[in-house]
């Protein structure tokens, strides 16, 4: 009964015991899986701590987590390595130096306060001198609220090398504007994308006219002459693509006035905090170029007319025959007839007023592209050029013909002037401009022959014709042997002593009948008829020969120099070397005793020629010397080609020394440029104690002149050498 009744009971018993076995069971497992997962978290927990631990220890800078009270609770393995000891358990400040214990702590004191605080630059303890410096940064730590905790993260990072090369960038920026305004020439910093001055410096401000100030902002292409513009715009170009990192330019700036000054203007690139900058220097060299213009203008053109000058008539001529076809160029010879009477009897000041006025007349008639110029006294020339139209020398002879006919009114005076002319056509084409300006001079003295105020055309044969030269030619080679021509002796003087250094030799022909000859009237055709070689053979010889006399019986003067002109025929020909050792070895005097001298339009003749052969015979111990320098239309820079070392300034410059102000300059500009190139500077033809006081104050080395000496034959230079 019981089993009866308590089998409904039991069942839902034993079911409930079973179920809650089950539960117990679950939970029991469940309870295990857990805790396992929660190990193996705890585990891998541990393991990132480590990681992290691991990464700020290779962190190369400090991270110190610091305490309320300031003490350090833990640091990373750098720390010890920049701070060199163990701070751990250390009141933080002690990882700075004594100085900036304070600055630490108050940055520390304010962060704790729950300010921001910027990194700060801190010197740290240690070891190394002079201490690393390090900028400190901090973090305020939070609690588990997310409320600011009093614990703080400090991070300490040596910036010592990136401070080391900021301010080394500084001073050098320093020493650069220093540089920069102190300046003796002008200097400007132009941005080079628009342009505009970002600084100039004082030297600019005096030079442009400006105060500096009123130059930043502007371009310096507004004050830059328009002509010169273009002139840099490819320069600038190569320079902003980084295809040159400079250029130099010559260009004109107008100042504040209104005027222009020339200047060197000096470019380079350069960047500043990723700006493109030009450091421009500019060079005030307006003075330079006058004195180079009025130099060349001088010396290529006739102070009475204003007209080219013979040897710059020469030189245009050549340039002309160089690419002209045969019949292409031709040379007009003007000369007036009978002018010598104008002169005469009316005076110099009257004859020049005549040259000017038909020099008037003769430019009226000469076009474009063809050029009058002045050979000499009163004769002209005119160079027609037929490369781009035909030559109608004929009819243009006859125009200058007769624009000298109409009655001239000069000083309440009418006077009548007839010309006579010649001209020459380049018909050979190896004629050179000197052979066709002969041609031209030929045919002009058949015109006078002809009974003057005619044009007359060259033909062969009139060069035979040619009367005097003809009778001269034949004399002079018998003078030649025969010894009438004999050499003069003129005194070269150091100006500072005023001591004799030697003699120049000059050529005289002592000529049976017509008396003593000098060398305008003998060289011409010497040169002319090829007697210019012996005839410079004769002078070398007999005046080394000479001066060996002089030094055997012992003569106080005669230890000085001799200097000999050479003529470009002699120069160039091969055998002239030997010839001077021979001379040398034979009267044995010493090659230092000995100046040969070459006119300047020698050494523009046949440039390399010339050079080789003066390198020849410098290699000998002689000395060379620039002669007639300014007449010619070389510059002194271009004289460095030669191995020359004295330039001799032509009397034509020393003559109005003083008296002109344009030949006072050139004189000077000549002094002072020779001596910049290491040449002694000798003036020609002084004949003033003004020209001598002059050359002095301007400090040229020496003189030669009348006023010194007149060229003399040897037997009256050896009685004052006696005397002295
Ligand atoms: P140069 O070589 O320039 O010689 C200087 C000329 O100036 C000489 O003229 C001299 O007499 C002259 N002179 C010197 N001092 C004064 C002065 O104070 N006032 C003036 N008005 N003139 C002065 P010279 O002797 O008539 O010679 C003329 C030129 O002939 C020389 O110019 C030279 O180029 C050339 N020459 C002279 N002898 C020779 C020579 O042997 N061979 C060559 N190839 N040329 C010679
Ligand atoms: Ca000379
Ligand atoms: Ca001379």
């Amino acid at each position: 009964m019981i089993e009866r009744d308590l089998l409904p009971v039991i069942g839902p018993m034993l079911g409930m015991v079973a179920a809650v076995l089950l539960a117990v069971l679950a939970g029991w497992y469940l309870l295990r899986r857990v805790e396992l997962g929660w190990r193996r978290r705890l585990a891998a927990a541990a393991a990132a701590e480590q990681q992290v631990r691991r990464m700020l220890d290779d962190l190369p800078e400090a991270v110190m987590l610091v305490d309320g009270d300031g003490f350090v609770r833990s640091a990373n393995a750098s720390t010890r390595d920049l701070i060199g000891r163990d701070v751990v358990g250390r009141p933080v400040h002690e990882a700075v130096t004594d100085d900036d214990q304070q600055v630490l702590r108050e940055g520390w004191e304010r962060v704790g306060a729950g300010a921001a605080v910027e990194p700060l630059l801190v010197r740290l303890r240690s070891d190394v001198t002079p201490p690393p410096l390090a900028e400190a940064t901090f973090h305020r730590g939070r609690d588990g609220d997310g409320n600011g905790s009093d614990e703080i993260l400090l991070r300490l990072r040596d910036v010592s090398e990136r401070e080391r090369q900021s301010a080394a960038l500084e001073q050098a920026r320093r020493r650069f504007q220093q540089a920069f305004h102190s300046a003796p020439t002008g200097m400007a910093l132009v941005r080079l994308d628009d342009g505009r001055v970002v600084d100039a410096n004082q030297s600019l401000g005096e030079m442009l006219g400006y105060p500096t100030r009123e130059l930043i902002g502007r371009t310096l292409r507004e004050l830059t002459h328009v002509d010169d513009v273009l002139e840099a715009v490819p320069h600038r170009a190569r320079l902003e693509l980084g295809i040159v990192d400079s250029y130099r330019v010559d260009q004109r700036f107008r100042r504040a006035d209104g005027d222009y000054i020339w200047t060197r203007t000096r470019v380079s690139a350069t960047e500043d905090d990723g700006v493109m900058l030009a450091i421009t220097h500019i060079e005030d060299i307006t003075e330079q170029r006058r004195t180079a213009e009025l130099l060349t203008h001088a010396a290529r053109h006739d102070d009475l007319t204003g007209l080219p000058n013979r040897a710059y008539l020469l030189h245009l001529l050549s340039e002309r025959l160089r690419d002209a076809v045969p019949g292409a160029v031709a040379v007009v010879f003007v000369d007036l007839d009978q002018f010598k009477v104008v002169n005469d009897s009316l005076g110099h000041a009257v004859g020049d007023d005549v040259l000017v006025a038909i020099a008037d007349r003769l430019r009226e008639v000469v076009r474009d592209g063809d050029v009058l110029g002045r050979f000499g006294g009163d004769e002209f020339v005119v160079v027609l050029d037929g490369r781009d139209r035909p030559v109608e020398v004929g009819e243009v002879a006859e125009r200058l013909r007769r624009s000298c006919l109409a009655p001239l009114l000069v000083a309440d005076e009418e006077l009548f002037v007839t010309a006579s002319i010649g001209y020459a056509l380049n018909t050979d084409p190896s004629a050179t401009a000197n052979d066709l300006m002969r041609d031209a001079d030929a045919a002009m003295y058949r015109a006078k022959a002809r009974g003057r105020d005619t044009v007359e055309a060259f033909e062969q044969g009139h060069r035979e014709h040619s009367a005097l030269a003809l009778r001269t030619a034949g004399e002079l080679r018998r003078a030649i042997a025969g010894g009438e021509i004999v050499p003069y002796f003129q005194p070269i003087v150091d100006l500072a002593t005023g001591r004799v250094l030697g003699h120049e030799v000059l050529a005289r022909w002592l000529h049976p009948d017509r008396g003593l000859l000098t060398p305008d009237q003998f060289l011409g055709v010497a040169e002319e008829r090829g007697l210019i070689v012996d005839l410079g053979t004769v002078m070398l010889r007999d005046s080394l020969a000479q001066l060996a006399r002089w030094r055997a019986t012992d003569l106080d003067g005669a230890r000085g120099t001799i200097s000999v002109n050479v003529a470009t025929r002699q120069l160039v020909d091969p055998a002239f070397h030997d010839l001077v050792a021979e001379v040398l070895a034979e009267t044995g005097i010493d090659a230092d005793s000995l100046w040969l001298e070459i006119t300047e339009t020698t050494l523009l003749a046949d440039v390399k020629q010339v050079a080789v052969a003066l390198r020849d015979l410098r290699s000998l111990g002689l000395h060379l010397a620039v002669d007639d320098f300014g007449t010619g239309y070389s510059s002194l820079t271009y004289l460095r080609r030669f191995p020359v070392e004295a330039i001799k300034i032509d009397r034509g410059f020393i003559s109005g020394l003083g008296l002109e102000s344009d030949d006072t300059t050139i004189v000077e500009a000549v002094v002072r440029l020779g001596q910049s190139l290491g040449l002694t500077v000798v003036a020609e033809g002084v004949e003033s104690p003004l020209q001598l006081s002059r050359l002095r104050e301007l400090g040229c080395d020496r003189a030669q002149g009348y006023l010194f000496g007149r060229p003399r034959p040897a037997a009256l230079v050896e009685q004052e050498m006696t005397r002295g």
